[in-house]
C-alpha cells in the first residue's frame, strides 16, 4: 500500500490504539506502515514539542506500536531516564513490561522524555531539556511522564507506558488531555524499571480512552517471577462498555476537592463531572480524608527522597553509563555523581541520606511511615462506604514553563491530589472532564485495591458522557 493510501487512513491524532489494532487486523495497513505513520508524525512535530529522547526507525513487531518512558529499560535501546550519569547506557535486558509489550506484538516506537529519574511534576528536570505542552507549546505537559503523555496526545504514538511514584502517569495525563492509570501497586512488574521509589513505583498505561487504557493494562500486568511484589491479578481485565453507572457509590473527599490551590475552572468541571455520575445512576455522596491530604505530602517528601537516596547509590561511574575520572576511586565516584546528577536528584539526595541518618531516622523516616499506615486506614475506611472515590487529578491546569521551575516547594504542590493514594499503594485513573481557558482537566478516581474494572467502568461511561476531544485544539 502507498504512502497517500496510508496517511487516508491513519490519522495519528485522532486514532486510537484499539482502531489502529483493527486496521492491522483487517490487512488496511501493516504495522511497519503503522510505525512509519507515527515516526512521520514525529518527524513533524516532536522537534517542537521534545517528547521523544529517541526513535526507533526499524519497525520490530506488527502490531500497533507503544513508547516507552524512558525509566524503562529496552534490550538495545538507550535508556536514560533524563539523566546524564545514565547516557550511553545500553541495557543488555528487557524490562518485564518491555518484553510483553514485545510478546503482544507491539513495536517499540521510542523512548519518551521524562524528568531526571522520574523527579519533577513538569518534565523541566529532565537532563535533555524539556516536553512541550501539546495544547500550548509555552506550557508543561506535567511530569515526570510529560513525554508520553505528550506524545500520545499529539499523535505521536497510539499509546504509552508511564510509571507513577506520586503521580507521573495521572498529572501529566491531565495536563494533557489523556487517560492514565497507576495500577494498583504489584499488579505491574517493577523488573527492568530505573527505580525511583520503590515501595511506591508502579509502571502504568497513557492512552487517548478508557479502553486503550484498559486494553494495555491487560497486556502488561499480573504476577512477575522476576518482582516479588507482584501479584496474579485477582479477575480478568474488562474492556468497558455502555454509560450505565447504577449502583455505584462515589464518594467526593471533602479534603481533595475544597483543597487550597484548585483553580476555580478546575473545580468547575469536576463538579459538572459529578452531576453527569449521578445522572447516569450513581449514588453520590460526601467524605473524609483529613490525614491524608494534610500529611500526604510531607510524608512522600521523607519516603520516597530516602528509598531514592538508596536506589541511586549504585550510579558510580563504574556499572553504567557516565564515568569521569580521578585520581582514586573515591574521586571518581564523587566527580562522576557530581557531574552526573542534576540538581533535583542531588536534592532528593540529600533529604533522604537525612531522613535516614541515625539519631534522624525515627523522628523522620520511622514516623512518616506510620503515618503511611494512617493514610491507608483512612482510605480504607472511605472505601467501606464507597465504591470509587473522586477528586482533581492536579490543582491547576498545565502552567507555563519556567513558571514554577526555581520554586520547588510549588512544584511539589503540583502532586497534592495524586500522592495519598499512591501512599495507600491504591490505583487511580485519570480521565479529561472538560476544560478549564482552553487548557485539558482532569478527574481522578480512586479505588480500593485491584479496583481497576470498577474504574475503568466508572471513566469510560463518563467518558462517553462528557465527550471530551482528546486531539489538541491547536492541532485539529
Ligand atoms: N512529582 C512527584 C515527584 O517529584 C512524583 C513523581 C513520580 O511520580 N515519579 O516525586
Amino acid at each position: 500500500m502507498g504512502v497517500s493510501s496510508v496517511s487516508s487512513v491513519v490519522d495519528t491524532l485522532r486514532l486510537t490504539a484499539e482502531e489502529a489494532a483493527g486496521l492491522v487486523e483487517r490487512k488496511e495497513v501493516t504495522g511497519a506502515e503503522l510505525h512509519r505513520a507515527y515516526l512521520d508524525a514525529a518527524a513533524e512535530r516532536d522537534p517542537e514539542l521534545h517528547c521523544y529522547l529517541r526513535l526507533v526507525d526499524e519497525p520490530n513487531g506488527d502490531g500497533v506500536p507503544v513508547a516507552l518512558k524512558d525509566v524503562i529499560s529496552t534490550h538495545g535501546i538507550e535508556t536514560t531516564a533524563g539523566s546524564k550519569i545514565l547516557a550511553g547506557y545500553v541495557p543488555q535486558f528487557d524490562s518485564t513490561v518491555a518484553a510483553r509489550c514485545k510478546a503482544a506484538g507491539l513495536p517499540i516506537i521510542g523512548k519518551t522524555n521524562t524528568d531526571e529519574f522520574a523527579m519533577g511534576s513538569s518534565t523541566e528536570n529532565s537532563a535533555y531539556g524539556p516536553t512541550r505542552n501539546p495544547w500550548d507549546p509555552e506550557r508543561v505537559p506535567g511530569g515526570s511522564g510529560g513525554g508520553s503523555a505528550a506524545a500520545v496526545s499529539a499523535g505521536l504514538a497510539p499509546w504509552a507506558l508511564g510509571s507513577d511514584t506520586g503521580g507521573s502517569i495521572k498529572q501529566p495525563s491531565a495536563l494533557c488531555g489523556n487517560v492514565g492509570l497507576r495500577p494498583t501497586y504489584g499488579t505491574v512488574s517493577r523488573y527492568g524499571i530505573v527505580a525511583f521509589a520503590s515501595s511506591l513505583d508502579q509502571v502504568g498505561p497513557v492512552a487517548k480512552n478508557v479502553r486503550d487504557c484498559a486494553l494495555l493494562y491487560s497486556l502488561i500486568a499480573g504476577r512477575d517471577e522476576r518482582d516479588s511484589t507482584t501479584v496474579e491479578l485477582p479477575e480478568p481485565v474488562r474492556l468497558p462498555e455502555g454509560e450505565d453507572l447504577s449502583g455505584l457509590r462515589i464518594g467526593v473527599p471533602k479534603e481533595l476537592n475544597e483543597a487550597e490551590g484548585i483553580e476555580p475552572g478546575v473545580t468547575t468541571a469536576v463538579q459538572n463531572a459529578i452531576e453527569l455520575a449521578r445522572s447516569l445512576g450513581a449514588e453520590v455522596g460526601e467524605c473524609e480524608l483529613p490525614r491524608s491530604v494534610e500529611y500526604g505530602l510531607a510524608c512522600y517528601y521523607l519516603i520516597a527522597p530516602a528509598e531514592a537516596s538508596s536506589n541511586l547509590a549504585r550510579y558510580d561511574g563504574v556499572r553504567y553509563g557516565l564515568r569521569v575520572d580521578g585520581e582514586s576511586y573515591r574521586e571518581m565516584v564523587e566527580r562522576t555523581r557530581d557531574v552526573g546528577f542534576g540538581d533535583e536528584p542531588k536534592r532528593r539526595i540529600m533529604l533522604g541520606t537525612y531522613a535516614l541518618s541515625a539519631g534522624y531516622f525515627d523522628a523522620f523516616y520511622g514516623q512518616a511511615q506510620k503515618v503511611r499506615t494512617v493514610i491507608a486506614r483512612e482510605h480504607a475506611a472511605a472505601f467501606e462506604r464507597f465504591d470509587v472515590l473522586v477528586s482533581p487529578t492536579s490543582p491547576t491546569v498545565a502552567f507555563k514553563l519556567g513558571e514554577k521551575a526555581a520554586n520547588p516547594l510549588a512544584m511539589y504542590l503540583s502532586d497534592l491530589l495524586t500522592i495519598p493514594s499512591c501512599m495507600a499503594g491504591l490505583p487511580g485513573l485519570n480521565v479529561p472532564c472538560g476544560l478549564s481557558e482552553g487548557l485539558p482537566v482532569g478527574l481522578q478516581l480512586i479505588g480500593p485495591q485491584f479496583s481497576e474494572n470498577t474504574l475503568f467502568r466508572t471513566g469510560h461511561a463518563l467518558e462517553q458522557a462528557i465527550g471530551f476531544d482528546p486531539v489538541p485544539e491547536r492541532l485539529r
